[in-house]
């Protein structure tokens, strides 16, 4: 019921969302593989957070269909049309995808360990010693393990950032989404984000990545989506996105971004 036969991890078909009149996405159709990493490029206001935001339900949307695992995300079929799922049916599958976003989001009244276990801790009902045991493992993955007592105010920004990769890791996503990681980083701070996506990345894990950052998109994705007016107009692998673009705005964004 509701669930499709498939080795994909995120299936998104004839996907549609307006604000208002606003027609922002319009009717997009993608899917990424188990392990794959995309870099989601094109210009502000193109329509990539909005299409990040729908991944997970937070966005309704307004046709199309979105899965994640196999699994439609938000809503059901009833006689060919949609119906939402309920708020703890839809907070249950968010577990299976974490998000980080440009701004850190960490509770400024938590320690660094305090908020990588939180997750666990009130989401799962995991023990504190196990939540925290498992917490300070993700931190050391992310270079933060001698950081775990300190709070988000004592740490630089790409420190804080790193965190909150944690913390999204921390209730073992199928699928990690990130919305400009590195958007409110210096380039040096910046730096040490793009290592640490880069070590996921080599791990395996699935990613799709909305940035403006083309050492990310150079240096992590296999694939890259280019978006244009709601609209995906590219989807090549990398090395074929930068060496030789499609698309005559892709061409463009190049120019300016590299
Ligand atoms: P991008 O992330 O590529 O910069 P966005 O998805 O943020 O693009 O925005 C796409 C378009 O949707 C923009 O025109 C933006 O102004 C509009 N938009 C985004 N969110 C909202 C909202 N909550 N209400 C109205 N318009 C919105
Ligand atoms: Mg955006």
């Amino acid at each position: 019921m509701n669930m499709i036969a498939t080795d994909q991890t995120i299936v998104v078909s004839g996907l549609r969302k307006s604000f208002g009149p606003l027609e922002v996405l319009k009717g997009i159709s993608f899917s990424v593989q188990t392990g794959e990493v995309i870099a989601l490029l094109g210009p502000s206001g193109s329509g990539k957070s909005t299409l990040l935001r729908c991944l997970n339900h937070l966005e309704e949307i307004n046709g199309g269909r979105v899965y994640v695992n196999g699994q439609m995300i938000g809503y059901r079929e009833e006689g060919g049309a949609l119906k939402q799922l309920s708020d703890k049916t839809i907070s249950a599958q968010r577990k299976s995808i974490g998000m980080v976003f440009q701004s850190f989001n960490l509770f400024r009244h938590m320690t660094a360990v305090q908020n990588v276990a939180s997750g666990p801790r009130f989401v799962l009902g995991r023990s504190r010693d196990e939540a925290e045991a498992r917490a300070l493992e993700l931190l050391d993955k992310v270079g933060l393990r001698q950081k775990a007592s300190s709070y988000p105010g004592e740490l630089s920004g790409g420190q804080q950032q790193r965190v909150a990769i944690a913390r999204a890791l921390a209730l073992d996503p199928k699928v990690m989404l990130f919305d400009e990681p590195t958007s409110a980083l210096d380039p040096e701070l910046s730096q040490e984000v793009v290592a640490t996506i880069k070590t996921l990345a080599d791990e395996g894990q699935t990613m799709l990545i909305a940035t403006h950052e083309m050492a990310i998109a150079k240096g992590c994705a296999d694939r890259v989506f280019f978006m244009v007016d709601g609209e995906m107009v590219e989807d090549s692998p990398a090395a074929e996105f930068f060496a030789n673009p499609q698309h005559e705005r892709s061409r463009q964004f190049l120019a300016l971004h590299t």
